[in-house]
C-alpha cells in the first residue's frame, strides 16, 4: 500500500480529486491511502496563523516554517519521502511517478501565497518538484496532479495490468508517445478506422502500434527520440 499525507492551507482545493473514480477504487482496494491535513491545524497561535510577512520587505505573504516542520514530524516514519511542490523543482515527469510510485510513504508540502520559508526546501524536504513551467496560486493543485498520476502506476489500481506500461512515456514504450486508438464504429462521417486494427493480426496490429507511436513522437514531440533516431 502507498501512504500519502497532502499538507495544505486549502484542503478543498484537492480533496475532490481523491473521492472519486481510480483513486476513490484504489483507496477501497487498499493499495492506496491519501490523507489532506490542513496545516492551520498545526499552527501555534490562537488566530493559527501559517503566514508572514517577507524578511527583507516586499509583497505579499510567506509560509511560516514552523507549522510545517511539526506537521511533517509528526507525520513522518523510516522511509518517507518528504516533497514540496514548488515552480522551482525538477519538472514532474513520468519516470518521477515511477519512482515516487515505489516509495511507501510521501508527504506533500503545498505553498500558497508568495510560497514557502526557504529552510522548508533546504532542510526539511527531500525533494522538490515542479508540474511545469508556470505558476499556480496554489501547490494543492499541483499535488493533485502528482498523486494521480503516482497512484495509478501501484500495481493493481489500473484494470488491466499492462494499461500504465503501454501508456505515453512509460519505460516499456522507451518514453515514447502511443499510437492512436480507436473504437466502434468502423466508419464514422466517413472516417474509416485504419484497416490494420481490424484484421485480427495480433503480431502486425503491434508493430503498426509500435510504428504509430514512433511517427507521433517524431511529429509532436521530437525531443524525446534518443537523438541518432530524430
Ligand atoms: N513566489 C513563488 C515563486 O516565484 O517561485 C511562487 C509561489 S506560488 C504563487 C504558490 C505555491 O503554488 C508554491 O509555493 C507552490 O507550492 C505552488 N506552485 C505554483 N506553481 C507550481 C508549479 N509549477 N509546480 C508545483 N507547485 C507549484
Amino acid at each position: 500500500m502507498l501512504e500519502i499525507d497532502v499538507l495544505t492551507l486549502f484542503p478543498a482545493l484537492c480533496e475532490g480529486s481523491f473521492t472519486a473514480s481510480m483513486m476513490k477504487r484504489a483507496q477501497e482496494a487498499g493499495l492506496a491511502a491519501v490523507r489532506v491535513h490542513n496545516l492551520r491545524d498545526w499552527a501555534r497561535d490562537k488566530h493559527r496563523t501559517t503566514d508572514d510577512v517577507p524578511y527583507g520587505g516586499g509583497q505579499g505573504m510567506v509560509m511560516k516554517p514552523e507549522p510545517i516542520f511539526e506537521a511533517v514530524d509528526s507525520l513522518r516514519r523510516e522511509g518517507t519521502r518528504v516533497v514540496l511542490l514548488s515552480p522551482q523543482g525538477r519538472v514532474f515527469r513520468q519516470a518521477v511517478a515511477e519512482e515516487m510510485a515505489a516509495c511507501g510513504h510521501l508527504i506533500f508540502i503545498c505553498g500558497h501565497y508568495e510560497g514557502i520559508d526557504a529552510r522548508v526546501g533546504d532542510f526539511l524536504a527531500d525533494d522538490e518538484i515542479s508540474i511545469g513551467d508556470y505558476v499556480l496560486t496554489n501547490g494543492a493543485i499541483a499535488a493533485a496532479v502528482v498523486v494521480d498520476a503516482v497512484v495509478r502506476l501501484v500495481p493493481g489500481v489500473l484494470g488491466h495490468p499492462q494499461s500504465a506500461a503501454q501508456d505515453t512515456f512509460s519505460a516499456t514504450h522507451d518514453g515514447l508517445l502511443e499510437g492512436p486508438q480507436y473504437t466502434r464504429p468502423a466508419i464514422y462521417r466517413s472516417h474509416e478506422v485504419p484497416p490494420i486494427l481490424l484484421s485480427g493480426n495480433h503480431a502486425e496490429i503491434l508493430r503498426w502500434r509500435q510504428e504509430q507511436g514512433r511517427d507521433r513522437t517524431r511529429q509532436r514531440r521530437p525531443d524525446l527520440l534518443p537523438e541518432v533516431s530524430r
